[in-house]
């Protein structure tokens, strides 16, 4: 058996029934559901998550620590029982037997806030937008050892399964440290396929993805940064995890993240997913100073600033065009 078997298959459940249960939150919610409820069924679908994540992975691994995005305090308010009535119907319907108490102290096993020296992290559903707009969104678990990730798992429902054009959607992403980075379709038992990021040289022909959101990733400094390496293409922009995924495919050269605002810090569970899988991949990723990303801090990434992700070849001369770009924006103040 190869290392880490057990919790990769361990963690491929988990994303794949927090994946079904988030499309039944999509599909069984109208539009004019969304609209008038405004955030509900996303948080709907948020908790019903991250309490069948934590379920399984609190189930095989009950010693683990997980720090995942989401807790039951809100969930417990008495005027919102309809609303966790709701989570529970959506996890019965995975076949999981639930009560609202049972549920909530699922969602609370991935309440660790501190570093331990194993632990799983969690992000229930990353982009949220995506989510509501129906597009983009990824539901991310990874274990971390000695502050390395050792296991990744990337669900992404939305995301079609190849670059055809009438590609069916939902893809799973893998990977474990040292065995490469794989793709399956989400929802048939094809055999998984290795993946990798592209032979990308030359700058000038790179295509990049970045945040839907401004808020998230400067779109100016990002622009600034493609013209400074004379890059052309227009970026690829999509919410959530789906974009380090998007590099580990090799359907795009690199992923900016480039910081909004002084005093944000990423969180870990919006990258150690994707971090596995673009690594294993053969691609790197760093911050925006071409530091590693450090994941012994407990849920944030305070000791660094925003994130780089390449296929490696390309990763020197976009730090140093990054830089450049700061530092010429910094001395104009
Ligand atoms: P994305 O879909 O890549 O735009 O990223 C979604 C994630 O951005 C969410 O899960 C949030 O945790 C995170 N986020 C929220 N505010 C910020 C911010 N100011 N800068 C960077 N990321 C943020
Ligand atoms: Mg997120």
């Amino acid at each position: 058996m190869s290392a880490f078997e057990t919790e990769l298959q361990v963690a491929l459940n988990a994303v794949q029934q927090a994946c079904r249960l988030c499309r039944t939150v999509q599909t069984t919610i109208t539009s004019e559901v969304l609209d008038k409820r405004d955030q509900s069924p996303v948080t709907i679908a948020d908790f019903g998550s991250q309490a069948v994540v934590c379920r399984i992975v609190g189930d095989h691994f009950p010693a683990d620590p997980i720090i995942a995005e989401e807790d039951s305090a809100a969930l417990r308010w008495p005027e919102n029982a309809p609303f966790l009535a709701a989570v529970c119907d959506h996890i019965r319907r995975l076949g999981i037997d639930a009560n609202s108490e049972d549920v909530c102290s699922w969602i609370d096993r991935g309440g660790a806030t501190e570093y331990s020296q194993r632990f799983w992290t969690l992000d229930p559903i990353d982009g949220t937008k995506g989510f509501l707009r129906k597009g983009q969104y990824a539901v991310s678990l990874a274990l971390i050892i000695d502050s390395r990730i050792e296991v990744g798992v990337l669900g992404c429902p939305n995301l079609p399964v190849s670059d055809a054009d009438d590609a069916p959607v939902g893809t799973l992403f893998y990977a474990v440290r040292g065995q490469g980075a794989f793709v399956q379709p989400l929802d048939t038992d094809a055999a998984p396929q290795p993946i990798h990021v592209t032979g990308t040289t030359d700058p000038m022909l790179a295509r990049f993805c970045e945040s839907v959101e401004s808020g998230h990733s400067s779109h100016n400094e990002s622009a600034a940064v493609a013209q400074k390496l004379g890059l052309t293409a227009t970026p690829v922009r999509m919410d959530s995890q789906a974009k380090y995924a998007t590099v580990a495919r090799g359907f795009a050269d690199a992923y900016l993240r480039l910081p909004t605002k002084t005093g944000y810090f990423e969180k870990i569970w919006d990258h150690a997913g994707g971090v596995a899988v673009v690594e294993e991949a053969g691609g790197r990723v760093t911050d925006i100073n071409g530091k590693p990303l450090d994941f012994s801090r407990g849920r944030e990434l305070n000791q660094n600033r925003g994130v780089i992700v390449t296929n490696g070849h390309l990763h020197d001369q976009i730090v140093a065009a990054v830089q450049t770009i700061l530092a010429s924006e910094a001395s104009a103040g």
